[in-house]
């Protein structure tokens, strides 16, 4: 929202009163208008907030500025990411999506689903059928016919230009590491000094050339796997999207937002 109508139009109001009232009316005059200055400052620094809607659950959606980058925290359990991108937004620009949850599955209609497990036909299959084997005849397809339009939609709204990178953050709790990555990765960088369970996966080359002199574990995966399990990686590279995924011990936040910053002043 644009305020900057508040200035001129307040100190009109100043003068205006400074000819026709009292000295009292002066001075609540001042307190607006200076409250309405401040008002306005704040709209100019602060980023503009909207939501979408995505499979019943809401999304936020944090824009900061104009850079071409954005980002995606999917899982509602995994809170260190998303203080780590509430963070690297607010400083550093980009359009963030955080989706509303709390939880790593989100409810679709009479069961549960991984949010990042849906972004492929396939992998939405098994999401379906994993906390609910059985679907009445002709329900499932009809779930899934679902799930192919709007996913369409919301990735028509995430994506960013060819110019832009979508970078994804993630944290793990569970001795998940980079050393399961390697299977499917094309080149791997790993740090004896880092803990393997912090480490950057993208799908770009030229990305993993930038990013793999630097101090952090970098994996590059930019041929598709025999078994695509729906995640937004995949997704990404079948489009060409330069994608990067941030995962973080959880906790760990200072570590992400040192990931996140290396990643944004180390990419073109
Ligand atoms: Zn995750």
């Amino acid at each position: 929202m644009n305020r900057d109508w508040s200035l001129p139009f307040a100190s009109k109001l100043v003068i205006y009163f400074l000819r026709k009232c009292c000295f009292r009316t002066f001075i609540f005059i001042i307190t607006i208008s200076f409250s309405l200055a401040i008002a306005s400052e704040l709209d100019k620094s602060n980023s503009q907030k909207s939501h979408i809607t995505f499979l019943g659950t809401d999304f936020n959606v944090i824009q900061n500025g104009d850079t071409p980058n954005r980002y995606i925290w999917l899982h509602g359990d995994e809170q260190t990411a998303r203080m780590a991108l509430e963070h690297h937004v607010n400083r550093y620009g980009g359009i963030a999506f955080f989706i509303q949850s709390k939880t790593r599955e989100i409810p679709f209609e009479s069961t549960m689903i991984d949010p990042n497990r849906i972004f492929s036909r396939k992998g939405t299959y098994h999401a379906l059928r994993k906390f609910k084997p059985d679907w009445q005849p002709g329900t499932l397809k009809k779930a899934l016919d679902n799930i192919d339009m709007e996913r369409d939609n919301f990735l028509e709204i995430l994506m960013p230009s060819k110019s832009g990178v979508l970078i994804s953050v993630h944290n793990n709790f569970r001795g998940y590491n980079v050393h399961m990555e390697k299977d499917k990765s094309q080149k791997v960088s790993i740090k004896s000094d880092q803990n393997p369970r912090d480490f950057i996966i993208c799908t770009n080359s030229n990305d993993y050339e930038s990013l793999s002199d630097g101090p952090f574990n970098i994996v590059l995966q930019n041929i598709f796997p025999d078994n695509d399990d729906g995640s937004l990686s995949w997704e990404a590279l079948r489009r060409g999207v330069r994608y990067l995924n941030i995962e973080t011990r959880l906790g760990y936040l200072t570590q992400q937002k040192k990931m996140l910053s290396f990643v944004e002043s180390n990419l073109d």
